[in-house]
């Protein structure tokens, strides 16, 4: 599935014809596996599109480069964008530059922290650069914004990622800088810091896009309406194929079902897949599926989330106040490669269900090469090794049935 998900339909930003190849796709491997009631779940989405030209140089060595525009950033002039560059390692330094900010290129060059083990904790703390990066430095009077990738990979790829424009703030172009460019920049500033960079960037914003997520499910026989969901988000950045991310959650949903399903279980309660829409930069997939629970009948009873890639499974989060209530689990899913339960789990796209009432759980794999590929041209099938991602399917079906037949 996640071969034909990436190399026949590939990227699928929402808003792209590859996302909305992937919503007929999802439906359709849903129907095979014999899925009950499946059906889209509509929702408008941004539509943003990288455009053909994207290039940067440092303008006075004619050294390129290499970048790519965040993603919902605007455009830069069409000949590019020249300007002096200030380095700064957090938000709170642009802001402090002031008046020495106007007119200049802010590059926000702080790393991931590379003695925190856990590379989700090293990325926590450093994505408010790219986050909201541009908006900071666009009220001290930048014109523009670099950003060191998201990633500890020693490589020069750039990672795009989702950027937001605070509202009555002028909207400057905002890019990522591979590494091996962004400490290329940072030697050379310390040589000149008077050096100019130059870059281009041709993305645009359309108007909102008519998609949708996708669901199917098994009947509980018992508890019909308490409802168990296994999920991942079927849209993905536009420069890989989203095969870590998050190819891989939404596959291992539909694998876990179909285990069920193909073993002719019958579980107490429904166990649902939900392939959501665009969680990558606006989460409206997320929103509309949960206004959908909240006005339908039915007990949003658990959810379970698999967007931290496709690797060996080694653990899962759960909702803080249900920990001791599936700690003794544990054993029973160590043959899935599962060590532990750990305090708070879940993800951005069953968050909205926490408040509804479901207890939510968040797969966790090995995390060492995660951000090497995440959001960049590596996110790629050959990255992902089968028999990894199959374990965290098994695990993830392990853990539904479990809650379908023991409850919480
Ligand atoms: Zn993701």
């Amino acid at each position: 599935m996640l071969e034909d998900l990436t190399g026949r339909i590939g990227p699928r930003l929402s808003g792209s014809p590859g996302a909305a190849k992937a919503v007929v796709w999802v439906e359709k491997e849903m129907r095979r596996h014999g899925f009950a009631n499946v059906k889209l779940v509509p929702c408008m989405v941004p539509h943003w599109v990288r455009g053909d030209v994207e290039n940067g140089q440092i303008a006075t060595t004619k050294q390129p480069l290499s970048l790519c525009a965040l993603g919902g950033s605007v455009a830069t002039p069409k000949g590019g964008l020249t300007a002096g560059v200030i380095e700064v390692r957090s938000l709170e330094e642009a802001t402090k530059l002031g008046e020495k900010a106007k007119g200049k290129i802010i590059f926000y060059n702080r790393p991931f922290d590379p003695s925190l083990p856990n590379t989700f904790g090293a990325y926590g703390g450093a994505n408010d650069q790219r986050v909201r990066g541009a908006s900071v430095a666009a009220a001290v009077g930048a014109v523009g914004v670099l950003v060191r990738s998201m990633t500890l990979a020693e490589d020069d790829e750039p990672h795009t990622g989702a950027m937001r424009y605070q509202e009555k703030v002028k909207q400057i172009p905002a890019a990522a800088l591979g590494i091996k460019s962004a400490n290329k920049l940072s030697s050379a500033l310390r040589i000149n810091p008077n050096l100019k960079v130059s870059f281009t960037l041709s993305c645009k914003t359309l108007p909102d896009a008519l998609s949708a997520s996708v669901i199917g499910e098994i009947v509980g026989y018992e508890r019909p309406g308490e409802v168990i969901v296994m999920g991942g988000h079927l849209d993905s950045w536009d420069l890989g194929r989203g095969a870590h991310d998050d190819g891989a959650g939404v596959t291992q949903s539909l694998e876990a079902l179909r285990l069920i399903k193909k073993l002719n279980l019958r579980p107490k309660r429904t166990i649902r897949v939900v392939a959501f829409m665009n969680e990558e930069n606006g989460g409206r997939g997320a929103a509309a599926y949960a206004e959908r629970v909240r006005k339908s009948s039915e007990i949003p009873y658990a959810a379970m989330e698999s967007d931290s890639g496709g690797f060996m499974p080694r653990g899962f989060g759960v909702t803080e106040a249900k920990y001791e209530a599936v700690k003794g689990w544990e054993e029973k899913l160590r043959v899935f490669g599962i060590e532990r339960f750990s305090k708070g789990g879940g993800g951005a796209d069953i968050a909205p269900l926490g408040p509804l009432g479901a207890t939510l759980f968040g797969l966790q794999p090995e995390n060492q090469r995660y951000f090497d590929y995440h959001h960049s041209r590596n996110d790629t099938i050959d990255k992902v090794n089968p028999r990894e991602l199959e374990f965290g399917a098994m695990a993830m079906a392990m853990l539904a049935w479990l809650i379908s037949e023991e409850g919480l």
